[in-house]
């Protein structure tokens, strides 16, 4: 259920609208638009009786949600949300006009490991950093990540070039230590649907990357963002990585037919990572190329200086030099469409 408030409703009857649906017992979302604010009710199990919420004043008018998806969806917010990350340099806007960049090693490995790439990549103008400090493996055999020596680095690194920081937490443990070093908190592939972390996710107060499962529908990804948003946290952003398919040309098959597909139906920003999504090294920049093209709000790429002696994803992490190639590219491609790299 939405409730549509006036254009020119105070903030006061949104909070006396809020107020009300609260004293039902329900839960209010005051979702606030360039033209007007709508408020999104979830925490009902059956109909809201709509002639109490329609009386108040500032109510244009109350709808129904058919879709099983609210607080995602283009019913609740018309336009497109736009993410502010703040960084030590200044804030990076994802979505609307603005697309950005995040590049970085699949894993933290050392110090040493994080800077020569960080004062690489730094040199495209890249502001967003990646790196994982937990690693959740195939294997558990595999390196698992450096834990929290891994965010100390991250934090380093994030002091040294003023970058914001994306790093994966993989359960409740690490989240709240990712919450304290980084800017952004990635939910991988493989917890998409870990219900209790996306809970726990939606009360951080820190944005919310979140990456599609390797089998996961539509429905189900926004599903999944519906649980963080639903906590109260609204600043999520997408990200499409693959998906499992009979292809065995690639790891995965990156569908960018989503990006459109999510832009019909929701609000939120939606990122694309190139890497997973191939798993190949030389299919990083076409991809990036027709990822921008397709309307993704930015890149997740994994590089690496010494990608052959990489500890994990080396077949799939370009170069520096490649990465300073595809941003160019990528300047080039955003340009075309009224849209520019920040
Ligand atoms: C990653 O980005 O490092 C990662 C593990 O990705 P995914 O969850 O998409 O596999
Ligand atoms: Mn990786």
């Amino acid at each position: 259920m939405l409730v549509v408030m006036q254009s020119h409703a105070s903030e006061e009857q949104v909070r006396a609208v809020c107020q009300r649906i609260e004293s039902l017992g329900l839960k209010a979302h005051p979702i606030p638009g360039t033209i007007r604010t709508a408020i999104g009710i979830t925490g009902n199990k059956g109909a809201v009786d709509l002639g109490v919420l329609e009386s108040l004043p500032g109510v244009i008018e109350c709808i129904p949600v058919s879709k099983p998806y609210k607080l995602v969806s283009r019913d609740a917010k018309e336009e497109d949300s736009v993410l502010r990350i703040p960084t030590p340099s200044g804030d990076v806007i994802v979505g609307g006009d603005k697309i950005a960049l995040v590049a970085g090693p699949c894993a933290v490995e050392s110090e040493e490991q994080v800077f020569a790439i960080a004062e690489r990549v730094v040199k495209s103008g890249v502001r967003l950093f990646r790196g994982g400090a937990y690693k959740p493996r195939t294997s558990p055999y595999s390196f698992q990540g450096l834990g929290e020596p891994g965010l100390k680095i991250l934090a380093k690194v994030r002091q040294k070039f003023g970058f914001g920081i994306i790093t994966e937490a993989i359960d409740n443990e690490s989240l709240d230590l990712v919450e304290e070093y980084a800017d952004v908190i990635q939910i991988g592939a493989r917890n998409m649907q870990n219900f209790s972390l996306l809970k726990r996710a939606g009360r951080a107060k820190k944005p919310v990357l979140l990456k599609r499962g390797m089998s996961a529908t539509l429905d189900e990804f926004l599903m999944a963002a519906e649980y963080v948003l639903s906590e109260g946290n609204y600043n999520v952003m997408l990200c499409e990585r693959g998906v499992r398919t009979f292809a065995d040309h690639s790891r995965n098959t990156l569908d960018l037919t989503i990006v459109p597909a999510v832009k019909k139906r929701s609000h939120l920003p939606i990122l694309v990572d190139p890497s997973h999504g191939t798993g190949k090294r030389h299919k990083v920049l076409p991809l990036s190329r027709a990822a921008i093209a397709v309307g993704a709000d930015g890149l997740l790429v994994e590089v690496h200086h010494e990608p052959d002696k990489a500890l994990s994803d080396g077949m799939q992490s370009i170069l520096p030099e490649e990465f300073a190639e595809l941003t160019e590219e990528v300047r080039q491609i955003a340009a075309v469409l009224h849209r520019q790299v920040n």
